[in-house]
């Protein structure tokens, strides 16, 4: 297969912290709400400079849900491409009811950027903090490395990691394997 291969990033809970909303993990709804990860910079850098090229996939129902205004996800995506080497950001505006091909754990997003870039994606993985990212990174055939957190289990992962700087020396680790 021609192609690159590429490290599909979740965006909540891997680029960025979680927003804790009654109990549960959510997304920052502006600006003032947007924790960029430390590690998330020279994480990606490093894995750049090994060829990967690196895209965000991210589910934002809270737009459709009009809990979050769409000039607000823009900020929210402008900063993240300002600080992080990230080639597109893609996002799912849909909710459940929608039936997109997009939202995670279907597979749109991730086979929408392999069909613009030309990407490989059996070369590739997903770095994700929930279960869905993994089902969707399977679903486009790709591997994936789940971030452990107390909200997640998703058995079918194929690494895990403590934190994204663990996960991309994971798979720095298996790429010089092959
Ligand atoms: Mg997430
Ligand atoms: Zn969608």
């Amino acid at each position: 297969m021609s192609g690159a291969p590429a490290i599909f990033l979740d965006r909540d809970g891997v680029l960025n912290a979680v927003v804790w909303r009654d109990g549960k993990p959510a997304s920052p709804r502006d600006l003032d709400e947007l924790v960029i990860e430390a590690e998330a910079r020279p994480a990606l850098a490093r894995l750049a400079a090994r060829g990967y090229r690196l895209f965000a996939v991210t589910n934002q129902p809270d737009v459709p849900r009009g809990k979050m205004t769409r000039a607000a996800l823009e900020r929210i995506h402008d900063a993240l491409a300002a600080a992080l080497p990230l080639e597109e950001i893609a996002a799912c505006l849909h909710d459940n009811a929608d039936g997109c091909a997009c939202r995670k754990p279907k597979p749109g997003l991730i086979l929408g950027l392999a069909a613009r870039h030309d990407l490989d994606l059996s070369r590739s993985w997903m770095v994700g903090d929930q279960d869905r990212d993994v089902e969707s990174a399977h679903a486009a055939g790709c591997r994936a490395v789940l971030l452990e957190r107390p909200y997640n289990a998703a058995p079918a992962a194929d690494r895990r990691a403590a934190t994204l700087a663990e996960a991309v020396e994971s798979i720095l680790a298996q790429d010089h394997d092959n």
